[in-house]
């Protein structure tokens, strides 16, 4: 028998059940689609394309091992993946296609276009959860409906991922190497993709397996025992670094969850941070299970629907000088230029920064969600949209609508004497720090004046949500 392994957000050898189910039953092959266009509708920015290009050929590498042949489709919106698929099924005489589930809506879809396909041609279909520990759709409230709020789900959740981490599976054993009727449709993993090269932020982001199982170590012997108060300052090097392999699946959750939980048997120093640094990867499952069970979410509405329609401010400067880190406050301002300079913002400025435009500014969180989608490195939909909604005060259970951030009093707490901030906004270098988060008070010309007043705008924001719910 012989077996198509169709690569997603997925790209490992390890643990992933679609590879060694086909390798149980026979010869295998694999394959990849370059949805491109789509990827673009979907705001994929150059940071996440050249990482997931270099995953791409790092994954090739370890299967060039296995010897797995990979070829690279072209099938630039998903809807051409099904005929893409067929195409190859034929020309290389497969029996089966085993692949692992995604859960955005237009996802979804794809898929179940492609098992259609299969079916019509004859050809076998295996779908294998991977992306996630615990399957979206079994976990339910005692009303029979699925979860909507994190804390009873987590606690739900606890029991079936400790059962999944004993379902990894490992790298298979390479297979016998063998003629394929028609080599044709391998090729190597392109260099370049949409104007972006693959070698784009290649020094601070290396890609594939070995380098996240390395972060994960890492994280797990040096960083988790601090990981409870590490993990708010974004001066340190507080957490695992490991969002961009999870959102190409150069690292599995499951993997990353098992490590923590043999760590904790061992070290009762790290416990509680391995404890709570799972809680943070069952938010990943959380909000996969929200977008795999609320078709809305993935068209771009609010996940409460009765907050559909709040009249946000249209403000296009300000939305601007947000998205530039010249809001003319320090710690927001740092976050964004980190944010545009690296590609990744740490979770604390991601919340902060978020709140800061949804309710100073009052500026729909959809722009934002739009805007950090194109410039992480580890924009991933389900994730993106449930922090965006949180701190939107929009989604699951989402920041009251009340709770603003003030972002002065957050960056004395967070970056006290102002390290992070000036590694970003150096015009601030060697100001006195009581003037650190109020620059305006010192009479700093090189840095804006703040975009609008604290007090003010909490009060614009407070009456905004009042009126409108
Ligand atoms: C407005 C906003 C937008 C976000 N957008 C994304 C995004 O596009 N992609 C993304 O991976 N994360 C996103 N997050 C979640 C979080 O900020 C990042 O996962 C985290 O900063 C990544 O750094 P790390 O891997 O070092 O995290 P660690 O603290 O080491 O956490 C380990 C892993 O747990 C998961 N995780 C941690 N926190 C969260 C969370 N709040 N929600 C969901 N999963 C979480 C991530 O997969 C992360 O890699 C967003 C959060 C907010 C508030």
């Amino acid at each position: 028998m012989r077996t198509l392994v169709w690569f997603k957000n997925d790209l490992r050898v390890s643990d992933h059940p679609a590879l060694a189910a086909a390798r149980e039953r026979g010869q295998v092959v694999a394959c990849f689609c370059m949805s491109t266009v789509q990827w673009r509708a979907h705001d994929m920015g150059d940071w996440r394309l050249a990482f997931q290009l270099r995953s791409l050929a790092a994954l090739q590498q370890q299967l060039d091992k296995l010897n797995i042949k990979l070829a690279v489709l072209d099938a630039p919106e998903f809807s051409d993946v099904p005929a893409a698929l067929t195409r190859l099924c034929k020309k290389w005489q497969v029996d089966a296609l085993d692949s692992i589930d995604e859960y955005p809506l237009n996802e979804r879809r794809r898929d179940d276009a492609v098992e259609e396909a299969m079916l019509d041609s004859g050809v076998e279909v295996n779908r294998h959860v991977g992306d996630v520990l615990v399957e979206p759709g079994i976990l339910k409230t005692g009303n029979g409906t699925p979860y909507t709020v994190f804390t009873p789900f987590y606690k739900k959740w606890l029991d079936p991922a400790e059962n999944a981490v004993k379902q990894i599976s490992p790298v298979p054993e390479p297979q016998a190497a063998f003629e394929l009727p028609d080599d044709q449709p391998s090729q190597a993993v392109p260099d370049r993709v949409d104007g972006v090269d693959r070698t784009l932020g290649e020094e601070r982001w290396p890609a594939g397996e070995e380098v996240a199982q390395q972060l994960l170590d890492t994280f797990i012997t040096e960083r988790a025992a601090r990981y409870p108060d590490d993990r708010d300052v974004p001066a340190l090097d507080g957490t695992s670094g490991l969002s961009a392999h999870l959102a190409v699946g150069s690292i599995s959750a499951r993997q990353c969850v098992a490590a923590a939980m043999r760590a904790s048997l061992h070290s009762s120093k790290s416990a509680d941070g391995l404890q709570k640094w799972i809680s943070e990867i069952a938010w990943r499952d959380f909000y996969r299970h929200i977008v795999a069970q609320f078709d809305h979410v993935s068209r771009g509405e609010t996940f409460r629907q009765d907050k559909d329609h709040l009249p946000w401010r249209h403000a296009p400067d300000e939305l601007q000088a947000w998205q530039e880190g010249k809001t003319g406050y320090p710690l927001v301002d740092a976050a964004m230029r980190q944010l545009n300079e690296t590609g990744w913002m740490h979770n604390r400025l991601r919340m902060i920064a978020a709140m800061f435009l949804t309710k100073h500014l009052l500026i729909d969180w959809r722009a934002g969600e739009r805007y950090f989608m194109n410039k992480l490195v580890d924009g991933d939909f389900a994730s993106n949209n449930g922090g965006w909604q949180w701190s939107a005060s929009t989604g699951t259970d989402a920041a009251p609508y009340f709770r603003i951030f003030n972002p002065t009093s957050q960056g004395s707490k967070f970056d006290k004497g102002g390290a992070f901030t000036t590694q970003y906004v150096p015009e601030l270098s060697g100001l006195d720090a009581k003037y650190m988060f109020e620059p305006h008070k010192a009479g700093v010309s090189s840095y804006p004046e703040p975009i609008v007043d604290h007090k003010l705008a909490r009060e614009r924001a407070l009456a905004f949500f009042k009126a409108n719910l």
